[in-house]
């Protein structure tokens, strides 16, 4: 039984890994903080609504916690509607993470997924979202599920700058403050979306051959714009979930 007041039994089968009928062949993931996941083929993904539900309604039950009187009857009943709340979000998310993670590994061949040093980040501000993101519940997933499937599964070090390199001409041209989501290659031209980039330079440093054929943003003009064009940004393609 856990803090929750839940009772568990587990059991162990035996399971025959079975390759999966040949798919799509690579895909390349990167992990965020404003989408849970972005793939090199152009789709966000934020984590789902129950998955969101479940978290508002545990913020709820710890306020109310906090406002009820130390050893009293209703300071217990709250602490249990907590315990039992925690276990809501975290089964919520768990189950969010294999949804995806099997839809990956189901849909391509090869996944590469970029290995964030979530340690070194968990010491940072950024802790709890780090924690509440579990990136690293989510590649054990994807690693495991490969293997059982026969796909390929590969981790990306954080060594390549990947906002910092174009990934349709591979030219670095340099650091970009954290709110320029799209921009254009100085380069071949090409127009980028900042997570998207990320993710094709994620499955290229796999050395997987992908292309954001279609996925980044709709190319910009190849000449320099006309002084009234100059302002205007292209539109960055609509999340999928
Ligand atoms: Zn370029």
């Amino acid at each position: 039984m856990d803090s929750a007041g839940r009772y568990f039994a587990s059991f162990v089968v035996q399971a025959q890994a079975s390759a999966l009928p040949a798919a799509q062949p690579v895909v390349g993931i990167d992990l965020g903080l404003t989408h849970f996941a972005v793939l090199s083929d152009g789709r966000k993904i934020t984590s789902p609504r129950f998955l969101r539900r479940a978290a508002k309604k545990l913020r709820r039950a710890q306020r109310s916690l906090s406002r009820k009187e130390k050893g009293s009857r209703n300071r217990e009943k709250a602490r249990v509607r907590v315990a039992r709340a925690h276990a809501r979000v975290a089964d919520a998310r768990r189950e969010f993470h294999h949804q995806l993670s099997t839809a990956l590994i189901r849909e391509h061949q090869a996944v590469a997924a970029e290995d964030l040093a979530v340690s070194g980040l968990a010491r940072t501000r950024l802790a709890k979202s780090v924690h509440d993101a579990g990136w690293s519940a989510f590649t054990g997933m994807l690693a495991y599920k490969a293997r059982l499937y026969g796909r390929t599964f590969h981790r990306i070090g954080r060594f390549e700058p990947t906002s910092q390199v174009c990934s349709a001409c591979g030219v670095k041209d340099g650091p970009k403050p954290l709110h320029v989501r799209t921009w254009q290659c100085p380069s071949c031209g090409a127009w980028l979306d900042r997570d998207i980039n990320a993710a094709v330079n994620v499955a290229q440093a796999a050395g997987l051959a992908v292309t954001a054929c279609g996925a980044q943003v709709s190319p910009g003009p190849h000449v320099p714009a006309q002084r009234s064009e100059a302002g205007t940004h292209p539109k960055p393609r609509q999340e999928a979930a």
